[in-house]
Order: structure tokens, then sequence, then C-alpha cells
């Protein structure tokens, strides 16, 4: 039997417990607007405040598109989502900072600047990380969000009770139970000795972690790759104001970091975007476990906990 044939047999990997505190939503709108760092389209996304149980979605042309796996459509470099021909591209540093700060029920309107007619738009990448995002967010605030009735509602977790993993060579991720959700995160870029290998060990979801060591990490790419990409029109908004980048032979290339160990932490910032898409109902995606991940994919993760939560659906409301 394969793991993902045994995980979606089994009906006891996560259980959906309380958090002890109520769902919440942004107090007021925020807006901001940039360009997008695959398409170089310049586009203002606008977050506002939604009812408690609706979770966190993207409005644009009308259409209605959960910030869900559901809907997520595969592409390599970044992760997008897509319905009924409308695709909203790089949304997973927005998300990661709405899930790790507890914006749990928002509507997100987004538009291109140059065709209103575009449906393909994308999340401005601002300088790379989520600083721009997390500052706007906390200087509006949060509060409990109300549903229909005026009712508050409590916010659940899922909580792994068995260990999963999923390896391929030396490349691995697994997530173990644990009280509370923690990332360990390794990195190896041999090829680039400047990065070489990194370790990040975090708490995101505990004090302001998020805030304080994760947010302000920014994209990193290898000069070499990036040359590549730039030449097949794949980074069109891609500068060294996005994004820092490292070369193979003669190291950064636009000092100083935020952080030694800046790429690494990013990395924890996209898995914790795209770990996001499994809440539903105002929920909470990350999965309350030890989650490690050394040179990982988090896609492959991304399936076998997709697994689990469908194994699930019927005992999660
Ligand atoms: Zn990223």
């Amino acid at each position: 039997m394969s793991l993902s044939a045994a995980l979606r047999s089994s009906n006891l990997l996560v259980s959906w417990k309380s958090t002890g505190r109520f769902q919440q939503t942004i107090a007021a709108c925020v807006e901001l607007s940039g360009k997008g760092l695959h398409s170089g389209k310049l586009s203002t996304v606008r977050i506002c405040p939604e009812l408690a149980g609706k979770g966190r979605f993207f409005d644009s042309h009308s259409i209605s598109i959960p910030a869900s796996i559901d809907f997520v459509q595969h592409s390599p470099l970044s992760t997008s989502l897509f319905k009924d021909g409308v695709r909203i591209r790089t949304v997973e540093h927005l998300l990661s900072t709405l899930e790790a700060i507890g914006v749990d029920n928002c509507r997100i309107q987004i538009h291109n600047h140059s065709d209103s007619h575009d449906y393909d738009v994308e999340v401005p990448i601002l300088d790379g990380s989520a600083r721009q995002w997390a500052e706007a967010i906390e200087k509006v605030g949060l509060t409990a969000a109300a549903d229909e009735h005026g009712q508050n509602c409590e916010k659940l977790a899922p909580y792994l009770n068995e260990p999963v993993y999923v390896w391929k060579n030396d490349a691995f991720v697994a997530a173990f139970p644990s009280p509370k959700v923690q990332i360990t995160y390794g990195i190896d870029f041999p090829q680039a000795p400047t990065i070489g290998r990194q370790w990040v060990f975090v708490t995101p979801l505990e004090d302001s972690c998020y805030v304080k060591q994760i947010s302000s990490s920014r994209t990193f790419c290898l000069f070499e790759e990036a040359e590549y990409m730039r030449e097949r029109g794949l980074i069109k908004g891609g500068s060294l104001d996005n994004a820092i980048v490292c070369s193979a032979t003669n190291g950064w290339l636009n000092p100083p970091l935020h952080f030694y160990d800046e790429p690494c932490r990013h990395k924890v910032l996209d898995l914790i975007g795209d770990l996001s898409l499994f809440a539903r109902f105002g929920n909470q995606g990350l999965p309350v476990a030890h989650i490690v991940a050394y040179k990982g994919s988090c896609r492959s993760f991304l399936n076998i906990y997709g697994n689990i939560r469908n194994s699930n659906r019927e005992n999660v409301i």
C-alpha cells in the first residue's frame, strides 16, 4: 500500500480541536500596490474584513476564489490559484502573513492597473518578503470576527496524531505530533558556498516570532539561475530590489542580508504560505505538529497533508 493510500484509508491522523481563541478578521481595509515578480504587471491588493466562517478568499472580476488547496494551479516557480478563468499568481507570501498573524477571515480584492480585462493577475512581490504585508496589517490591527448572526466562532486547528513523512534521495519532509506548531527547515546549496547548508527552528505562531524572525526574509535566487529565467521571460518583475541574489563564485550581489540565514528563513515563510491553503471556514491551516523539512519541496508535503485533510473531511465541520 502506498503512503498516500494508507493516509487516505485512515481517519485518525488529525483531530480538529479548539485553539481556545475566536476566529479573527482585519479591523479595517489595507491596500498595497506593486509589481508582480513573474509577470511584471502592476497590481493593487485590498484586504477587507469578512464574517467569521468565510475564511480567506480572493475577489477579482466578480469571481470569488477561496485561498484553498482545491483551487491551486501547479506552477514551478510560485503558488497560483485558478477558478472560472481567473488566475491569481504568487499568493504564498501574502497568505503566509495572514495565516501566521491570524487574519482568519478576509476578502482580498486584486486588480491589474494596465488592463481591467486581464484575468491573469499577480500579487505584488514588494521587497520579496512579507514585511510590508505584516506591517500594514499590524497597523490597522485585528478584531474578533462575528458570523451573520453576530456570534463569534471558536477557531479550530488540525492536531496531527501520528508521524507522517515523504522522502526522495536525501530530501525529506516529515511531521510529528507536537503540542504546538514548530518548524525545523534545512537547505543545502553546495553549488553556492555562500549559502551552503543552513538550519532554522521556529515556533511561528508564538509571541511575535513570525513578525520578528520570518516576515522580513526575502526571496532568494542564484544569479546564474536568475539569468536563465530572465532570458525566458519568467521573472519579468525581478530585480535586485525584490530578491537577494547569490552568485556561485562571487557571493551575495546585493548585501546586506536581514539575517545571515535569510534564505532558509524565507523557505519557512513559503512553507507557511503553502500550508495556509488547508485553512477552511476561518480555521487554522497549519497543522499543530513539528514539521521537519530538509531540501524538501513543499509540494510533496502538500500532497500528503492534502490526503490527511481529505480523509478527515467529513469530520472537520
Ligand atoms: Zn517565497
